[in-house]
């Protein structure tokens, strides 16, 4: 009978649970038998056969199916058979047992038994889920798609962009034709940034400019889908030139063109993956969404790749479990780096330089190093990470380059829809002079400032202060 348990499916019938009588269907789809079942009110030390956790480890009765040796939690009767997550490209059906081989869980990494149920791509890829890990709230959509006829165009993108000719691109996003520069730029770099993800144009870039007005995209970007499945949301997700919604500070702020990514928690501009569920707001920057999964990043050991889980701990980098809602996470050495960190530029550019600077992950030896920050003259932990020169043998503290607000534009223009219509002007401080701020009084060292009925500020916290009448936390 042990022979039949594994090759049978559940079929859902709620009305038999109750009854404490199972109903079990053949690979074919023909009912077998309805054999008597059990249900357990004592916990017991076995795993479950349809998700492989123990059977003491939950709050769920047991059901117990004796002929068939087979025993499931009250919550693993409703599995679901057919599903698609945002992880996979094909559809995932749940199988009671797979052909041998290794398996590590597309949630959680951990090794997939394959003597107990769990999920595997309908289309033969090497790929299976924990049921458990795959039933998540956060990782399935609730759409059981048994019966469900796949969609043809499931699968299909739309192109962002048209070809003119070889060089040349009307991208979805913009008016204008854009054309190809291959070798990066030359010279003047500094004040060009992507549109879509504001990281500078540096040199070697490759990217598109606009042959009519300053709109510029790294090739990359412009290349990025305009449908996109995202493994950390559970819907799929819609690219847009801007948000369709305003940003609201607290109390009564509204700014237009600006979003807060879900996955990082920054504050920015440019490209959002928005959530096509109406009744979901999820805005995701095009930063966080090409991070690959799993990704080598230059931080951490080659043959240590982080993974997009649904975990969190203490980044590597800053030290915090605040900076950012989602991690990367190193299974081997159980670390984490939060997506904020991962996406601090390893190129970027210092308008004091005409170099690139490179991004430096600490020194492994940082005995008898003395690093001093160009920008505000203080020490250089040399085991931090840094941007360095060189060529110029110059350091600077990330943060201080970069800036807070590292991710809005320059000379980006929002406006406040409330009872009083007010400009923001946001412009790159670089100016011989730099201005005190209107509300901390400090001289403005951001590498952004932000101007608001003639007055300045160095952040947009102390602007909203000012605003607002509150008083600087
Ligand atoms: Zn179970
Ligand atoms: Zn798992
Ligand atoms: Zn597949
Ligand atoms: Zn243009
Ligand atoms: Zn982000
Ligand atoms: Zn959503
Ligand atoms: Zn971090
Ligand atoms: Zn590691």
């Amino acid at each position: 009978m042990l022979f039949i348990a594994k090759d049978t499916v559940l079929v859902r019938r709620p009305e038999y649970v109750n009854g404490l009588s199972l109903m079990w269907a053949g690979p074919f789809g023909g009912v077998l038998s309805p054999p008597p079942t059990t249900l357990f009110p004592k916990k017991l030390f076995l795993p479950c056969d349809a998700c492989g956790i123990s059977l003491e480890d939950c709050m769920d009765h047991v059901y117990a199916c004796h002929p068939c040796n087979y025993m499931v939690h009250e919550t693993c009767i409703y599995i679901p058979r057919i599903i698609r997550i945002t992880r996979h490209p094909h559809r995932l059906s749940f199988t009671s047992s797979l052909s041998p081989g290794d398996f590590s869980c597309g949630v959680c990494r951990k090794t997939v038994d394959i003597n107990y149920g769990q999920y595997s791509c309908t289309k033969g890829c090497h790929y299976a889920i924990h049921s458990k890990c795959a039933t998540r709230e956060d990782v399935w959509d609730s759409i059981d798609l048994e019966g469900v006829p796949e969609e043809p165009i499931e699968d299909e993108d739309i192109e962002p962009f048209v070809k003119i000719d070889e060089n040349t691109i009307r991208h979805f996003s913009h008016d204008h034709h854009m054309k190809l520069h291959n070798n990066g730029t030359n010279g003047d770099h500094e004040s060009m940034f992507c549109d879509a993800c504001i990281f500078p144009i540096v040199p070697l870039d490759c990217f598109f400019s606009c042959m009519q007005c300053e709109f510029v995209l790294h090739e990359a970007r412009a290349c990025l889908p305009r449908k996109k499945y995202h493994p950390l949301h559970k819907h799929p997700l819609v690219l847009l030139p801007s948000p369709s919604e305003f940003y609201v500070f607290p109390p009564d702020f509204c700014v237009e063109g600006m979003f807060k990514c879900k996955e990082c928690d920054q504050l920015g501009c440019g490209f959002v993956y928005e959530c096509t569920d109406e009744d979901c707001v999820f805005e995701l920057d095009v930063r966080c969404a090409s991070i690959n999964d799993p990704l080598v990043h230059e931080c951490h050991r080659r043959d240590h790749p982080l993974f997009i889980n649904m975990t969190k701990g203490e980044c590597m980098r800053c030290k915090s479990i605040y900076n950012s809602s989602f991690f990367l996470e190193c299974v081997k050495c159980n670390t984490f780096l939060c997506l904020t960190c991962t996406n601090v530029p390893c190129v970027t550019h210092y308008k004091h330089d005409s170099h690139p600077l490179t991004l430096c992950f600490g020194e492994e030896d940082a005995r008898n190093l003395e690093y001093w920050c160009e920008i505000c003259e203080s020490k250089v932990d040399p085991k931090m990470w840094f941007y360095t020169c060189e060529s110029c043998m110059i350091t600077l503290h990330v943060t201080f380059l970069l800036g807070e607000t590292m991710y809005l534009k320059s000379l980006h223009t929002v406006e406040n829809y409330n009872d009083v219509e007010e400009e923001i002007v946001i412009s790159r401080n670089c100016g011989s002079s730099r201005p005190d701020c209107n509300h901390c009084a400090r001289r403005c060292v951001d590498a952004l400032v932000f101007k608001c009925s003639g007055r300045y500020f160095c952040t947009l916290s102390c602007m909203n202060a000012t605003r607002t009448g509150k008083a600087e936390d």
